[in-house]
């Protein structure tokens, strides 16, 4: 990589526009071992969850198809989807609470494309490949034997590792259980999932194993938000210009010169491939592999560190660096958001039943010599129940509907609730004489067998034939 960085195009990109494939060095350092247990403890979360039960269940399972999304305890629906919006709006306040305080803490330690390409598959390519110079020769050279075998032998790896974070992934969706049982099935089982898991597994393989950093500069909406967030307050990875300006170069002598030596190691220790000495850019990932690096020389020169530190514009200029009104306000918003989203949980009907009819014909007509025509009415009734141990629930009809001659018929008259929703079958059969004008509107009792409690009463429109 050129040391002498272009102002007027991207420094990965070369003059013909072509990607300049960027190998860092690997820095140590007080940031650098901070960074890594982050990641490795961020890794361990990603991959330990799934696998966590508790009174039997997934403590995060995302059951798309079904729309059922059982997060810590709680079960949410499809029907649940206004708390999306407290979800949403709650993320981006977080966000830009977060950005215009610490800046793009977000992606130099927790974005998942900082912490798996660095934690995982530079290492492997390091592993495979040797050290930021022999990649690059390695990277320069035409394709030969060695080539060929280290690139092979990285990318199986590369495949392998990529294959784990699919399956890992798909765990939060089908179910830890269940994606061992579908692993063991041919593929053409679950056609749906095989695909899926084959695009997810490209996906990462092209995105952590070659894409990288063109992401954060090119594709990432966040890096741009950033720039929106942050202010002259924000935390930023920033040079002191004057501290280290003039920098050692040709021409200026060991009096005039500041502290930065020209050695170039934080540009050769930037996965975005930047100089940080350019001043602040939207390229930036705030990674602080630039101020590991420039400690370790300023140490060895026998300098003060921090000539890279965290600092803001202000500080930088000499200000007293002090946290924005607008800060505060994000973070009184986020307030707000969380305790509506808490309350609209807890407000949220423990109990749910929806009737839906259940076959093409709205009712039918049992006729039958010498008694009045019976008519039946089917329907699916949809049940959501909240609470987490098992209850009996019935339909029970009031007394005077009992009179007017209206039954009940399933066989599930017991409905035995041990999930959070169910959907039984129902019919109800009357004789036509109880219809005015063809209809009927009957009020029937949810009522939990045990404790003899309504837990719901729900109308329920009765139909059939007008004459
Ligand atoms: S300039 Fe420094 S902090 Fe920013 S991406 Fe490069 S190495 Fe990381
Ligand atoms: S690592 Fe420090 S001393 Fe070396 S070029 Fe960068 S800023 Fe200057």
């Amino acid at each position: 990589m050129n040391e002498q960085l272009p102002e007027s195009r991207l420094s990965t990109t070369d003059e013909q526009g072509y990607r300049v494939y960027v190998h860092p060095i690997e820095v140590k350092g007080y940031w650098a071992t901070l960074r890594s247990y982050t990641s490795w403890f961020l890794i361990a979360i990603y991959l330990i969850v799934p696998w966590i039960y508790i009174n039997g269940r997934q403590v995060i399972l995302l059951d798309l198809p079904k729309r059922e999304f059982y997060l810590f305890g709680t079960t949410f629906y499809g029907h649940d989807g206004p708390l999306l919006i407290f979800l949403l709006l709650g993320f981006i306040l977080f966000i830009s609470f977060v950005t215009s305080v610490w800046g793009r803490v977000w992606c130099g330690y927790a974005c998942p494309q900082t912490v798996f390409i660095e934690r995982i598959f530079r290492k492997i390519e390091a592993f495979v490949e040797g050290g930021a110079r022999r990649r690059e020769k390695l990277h320069q050279m035409p394709w030969n034997f060695e080539k060929l075998s280290k690139k092979s032998v990285k990318w199986f790896l590369f495949i392998l590792v990529s294959l784990h974070i699919v399956h890992s992934g798909l765990g939060y969706f089908v179910g830890t259980h269940r994606l061992i049982e579908i692993s063991l099935q041919a593929p053409t089982e679950n056609m749906g999932l095989f695909i899926t898991m084959l695009v997810m597994t490209f996906i990462i393989l092209f995105d952590f194993g070659w894409f990288r950093e063109q992401f954060c500069i090119i594709a990432c909406p966040y890096g741009r938000f950033q720039s929106i967030a942050m202010d002259e307050n924000s935390k930023i990875v920033a040079y002191d210009e004057k501290r280290g300006e003039p920098r050692r170069n040709p021409g200026i002598t060991r009096a005039q010169e500041g502290d930065c030596v020209n050695c170039s190691m934080c540009v050769k220790a930037c996965p975005t491939g930047i100089d940080i000495r350019d001043g602040l850019q939207m390229e930036c990932i705030a990674c602080t592999a630039c101020i590991d690096a420039c400690d370790t020389i300023m140490d060895k020169v026998k300098k003060p560190r921090g000539l890279i530190r965290y600092s803001s514009e202000n500080e930088l200029e000499g200000k007293p660096r002090s946290v924005q009104t607008r800060s505060y306000i994000y973070l009184t918003l986020l307030f707000i958001v969380l305790v509506a989203a808490i309350t609209q949980v807890n407000l949220r009907q423990e109990f749910r039943a929806q009737f839906l009819r259940g076959s093409s014909v709205p009712y039918q007509v049992i006729t039958k010599s010498n008694t009045p025509d019976t008519i039946v009415n089917h329907f699916i009734i949809s049940i959501s129940y909240y609470r987490h141990h098992d209850e009996e629930i019935i339909l029970a009809l009031d007394g005077k509907y009992k009179d007017l001659g209206i039954k009940l018929v399933s066989n599930e008259m017991k409905i035995v609730m041990d999930k959070d929703n169910k959907k039984v079958n129902y019919f109800f059969q009357f004789p036509k004489t109880i219809l005015e004008d063809g209809e009927r509107s009957i009020q029937v009792n949810f009522m939990n067998v045990e404790t003899n409690e309504i837990l719901k009463t729900k109308e329920v429109i009765l139909v059939g034939p007008i004459k």
